[in-house]
């Protein structure tokens, strides 16, 4: 095949560990993109809209991009897909490393696991091999622990993914692990790896993937790497990763402190980017295909605790298990960090959470007697060691914990729903978006709940006016469009988006490699496609109106931020309402945030339209006919 496919995948039926090989679906695959775009359609396809997320019935799936593994800068990512059981809704979440394009050199677009096996195991795949193995020897071992010894026992040059005990506990938020520090983090998506009982998957491959048109690509690629090279964003990304951004979040009011009650931190110089550098920072590591090389491999010493070893923390780990929880130490953050990793659990998440027991502890609402004998006070990484072995194993209160903040605060009560920092169950990613409007409603409308990584407006916000809402929409929507797209075809948007190289050189890659002949229009219209379809996939599982989900907590019109640069900053109710009003009209739904019958086929969704109908759920029929932001596309400078 000479368009960027491996050309096989696979379907496994855990239950029956029958393992069955088929022709990747090359239509399909040009119709969806591959990657994030086909775990949507598969997802909506194939799981019943009442199935347990953690059942037989929901679905597993590893979907590699179209340009990971090709001849381009950071084809790197391998994107995970299943039902959330964080959120109820379609759920994804992507990993760079080297795994993605392992498996396609090993022969593989795509696994889709279905069933529930009757005992531990772990994938085995070494080209046309293909095997579930026993993997009781490594049930319950932690994710880096269960990598570095699968590499003993298979060979180093297998690459490997894991989950750890708390997605064999089925901890909500869950991740996958792989090279030592990569995640896949968001959506729970190693908790249904965990209660599919597959701890592990390996692979090895030596094929190589062909293109439509090498020498084309390699002269284009080769002239993007000559000017990236001598990009002056391309030194400080190389240097610090994204922790450096740390002093920029607290210099511009966005830092999540202390549970999000504020954006200023006095004690931001001792857990950012020169710190790292300078206190823990080991080596420089990279993805496959890239040289912004933003891992950064460190270690963490804490008198009293072993020396552990450990990738990050990046930005969103340091800002969300850095000041959210009030730590004061780098080496804290990054021993943090390391737990989580080994645990298992998505360090957003984990931050959110923690941060959440903390300010309920702070209130009185949860005590000694509920730790075991323990406290939980900001700033104590005594304290979080103890709360996450309670969570992970799901001990006492910590069983409340492990379903997320939006679920104990149900449990806990006394109002403490207003600062469950999450929407629609997924805790918020390490922005206060307060005074960042824009932020905000990306948070508030991203179909896998609050994630940055969907739209992320901050610099926008502070150029176009921190103050005022409006207009705001347009840009969340187009933002929208465009950075799933990097997850669709599965390479790194860090490395393409911050190095200017434009959404037409990224488009011409695209087609080099597949011969498709898209055009920047239609791989939009493609990225709004798969938003809608995650859309009513949610409202068909969740059955309300679209808008009753998107709100998020009350302290985020309630509280204003009480100190720093945005004191007395911060959104009112009605502006929050009059951005999801703008945002629908922006996305051709109705005022209930439903998708409507004109705009879904008019992007070739008729079948999801019946759906929606059948339920109740279909937007009415938008007045004037459709007025979505196609035309008249808004393009801020960076994505
Ligand atoms: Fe990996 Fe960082 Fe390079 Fe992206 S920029 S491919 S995350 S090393």
């Amino acid at each position: 095949m000479d368009n960027g496919l491996a050309g096989m995948a696979l379907r496994i039926n855990l239950t029956t560990c029958e393992i069955k090989r088929m022709p990747t679906d090359e239509k399909l695959f040009r119709h969806w993109h591959g990657g994030r775009g086909l775990v949507a359609k598969i997802l909506y396809d194939e799981v019943p809209r009442n199935a347990d997320p953690l059942g037989p019935e929901n679905i597993f799936i590893l979907s590699t991009g179209i340009m990971s593994g090709c001849y381009i800068p950071a084809g790197s990512k391998v994107e995970f897909g299943s039902v959330s059981p964080l959120t109820n809704g379609h759920g994804d979440s992507n990993m760079g490393g080297h795994i993605g394009p392992m498996l396609k050199f090993a022969g593989y677009d795509m696994i889709i696991f279905t069933g529930i096996s009757p005992k531990p195991v772990y994938l085995y795949i070494d080209n046309d091999t293909v095997e579930l193995r026993d993997a009781s020897k490594y049930w319950g071992m932690g994710s880096l622990d269960c990598e570095r010894q699968l590499k003993k026992d298979l060979g180093e040059d297998f690459e490997i993914a894991t989950i750890g005990p708390a997605g064999e506990n089925g901890v909500l938020f869950s991740c996958i692990t792989h090279d030592f520090g990569r995640q896949a983090g968001r959506t729970g998506q190693g908790t249904v790896m965990g209660s599919k009982k597959l701890k592990a998957i390996a692979v090895r491959g030596n094929h190589s993937i062909r293109v439509h048109d090498l020498s084309s690509l390699k002269k284009q690629v080769t002239a993007i790497i000559l000017r990236t090279k001598k990009h002056p964003n391309m030194e400080p990304w190389q240097k610090y990763g994204t922790a450096f951004f740390i002093k920029w979040s607290n210099d511009n009011a966005v830092l999540p402190v202390h549970n999000f009650q504020t954006t200023y931190y006095e004690d931001v110089d001792k857990i950012d980017g020169d710190q790292l550098v300078e206190q823990c920072l080991i080596t420089h590591k990279a993805c496959f295909g890239c040289w912004m090389n933003c891992g950064k491999y460190t270690k963490a010493v804490i008198p009293g605790k072993p020396v552990v070893h450990l990738e990050g923390p990046e930005y969103e780990t340091g800002a969300l298990c850095g000041s959210n929880l009030g730590m004061k130490d780098i080496n804290h953050v990054a021993y943090i960090n390391w737990m989580l990793d080994n645990l298992g659990m998505d360090s957003m998440s984990s931050g959110g959470v923690i941060a959440f027991a903390m300010e309920c502890f702070e209130r009185g609402l949860i005590t000694e007697k509920d730790l075991e004998g323990h406290t939980l006070k900001w700033g104590s990484v005594d304290d979080v060691e103890h709360f996450l072995d309670m969570v992970a194993h799901r001990r006492g209160i910590g069983d409340w914990f492990a379903d997320g903040s939006k679920r104990a605060a149900k449990k806990i009560g006394h109002g403490s729903e207003k600062f469950a920092m999450q929407v629609k169950g997924q805790e918020m990613s390490g922005y206060d978006g307060r005074w960042a409007p824009g932020m905000l409603l990306s948070y508030m409308t991203a179909d896998i709940g609050a994630h940055h990584n969907r739209s992320w407006t901050i610099t926008v916000d502070l150029a176009e006016g921190r103050e005022s809402v409006e207009g705001r929409a347009k840009i969340v929507v187009y933002l929208q469009h465009i950075r799933p797209l990097f997850d669709t075809w599965c390479i790194c948007r860090l490395f393409w988006g911050e190095v200017d190289v434009t959404l037409e050189e990224i488009v011409e890659s695209l087609n080099n490699i597949t011969g498709w002949g898209v055009t920047v229009d239609e791989v939009l219209r493609t990225s709004e496609m798969i938003w809608n379809l995650t859309r009513c996939h949610y409202v068909e599982r969740n059955r309300d109106n679209g808008r009753a989900f998107d709100y998020p907590p009350a302290r985020s019109w309630e509280d204003k931020i009480p100190s720093g640069p945005g004191k007395g900053k911060g959104v009112t109710k009605e502006q929050v309402e009059q951005m999801l009003d703008e945002y629908y009209a922006a996305r051709g739904w109705d005022k209930n945030g439903n998708p409507t019958r004109e705009i879904l086929e008019d992007l070739g969704l008729s079948f999801a339209a019946d759906n929606l109908d059948k339920i109740g759920y279909l937007g009415e029929p938008i007045p004037g006919g459709i007025p979505p932001i196609r035309g008249e596309k808004y393009k801020p400078k960076a994505f």
